[in-house]
């Protein structure tokens, strides 16, 4: 069967039912605002310190850690692209966060996992067409890899953003 790629309006940190949340992190990986701030927060420390002997990641690409005191069992950072304008290689980078994120998830045979709205926050990527690219990705991905994931959700954390997105899986 194919992947269930769903949508629900919420906080990540507290998705109980999935085995990898993906952090938008930012490129030193030792946390910041926004929704890579609250991971942390209810990780705890011990994330910190794992991610600190990662060396930091490129944009687009993607990190697997332990998730400490999270619900769930591991935490795959990425890190999307700072919008520029669009000309500086952001659909390309915002496409590899997504794509890079479900490979780690795979290789290490995750079945479900959660997503935020990557680079839609102070990272500024315009909200319509990040959706797209994610839902594209993430539909695209799952076709390519029949049978890898189970469950791929969005976790949105307001009503504008569980909007754009429904509206791109909807179309
Ligand atoms: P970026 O730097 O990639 O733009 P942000 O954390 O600033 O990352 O924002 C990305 C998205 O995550 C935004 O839509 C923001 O509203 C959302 N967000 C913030 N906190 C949480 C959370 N606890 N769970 C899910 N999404 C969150």
């Amino acid at each position: 069967m194919g992947a269930l790629i769903e949508t629900v309006m919420g906080d990540i940190t507290k998705v109980t039912d999935v085995e990898a949340i993906v952090n938008a992190a930012n490129n030193s990986l030792l946390g910041g605002g926004g929704v890579d701030g609250a991971i942390h927060h209810a990780a705890g420390p011990e994330l910190l310190k794992e991610c600190a002997g990662l060396h930091g990641c490129k944009t687009g690409q993607a990190k697997l850690t332990g998730a400490y005191r999270l619900p769930c069992k591991y935490v795959i950072h990425t890190v999307g692209p700072i919008w520029h304008g669009g000309d500086s290689g952001e659909p390309e980078d915002l496409r590899n966060a997504y794509h890079n994120s479900l490979q780690v998830a795979s290789d290490h045979g995750i079945r479900r996992i959660a997503f935020p709205s990557i680079s839609t926050g102070v990272y500024h990527y315009p909200l319509e067409k990040a959706a797209r690219i994610a839902v594209k990705t993430v539909k695209e991905f799952c076709e390519a890899n029949p049978g890898q994931f189970d469950v791929v959700r969005f976790v949105l954390f307001n009503e504008r953003t569980l909007k754009a997105y429904e509206d791109v899986l909807s179309a």
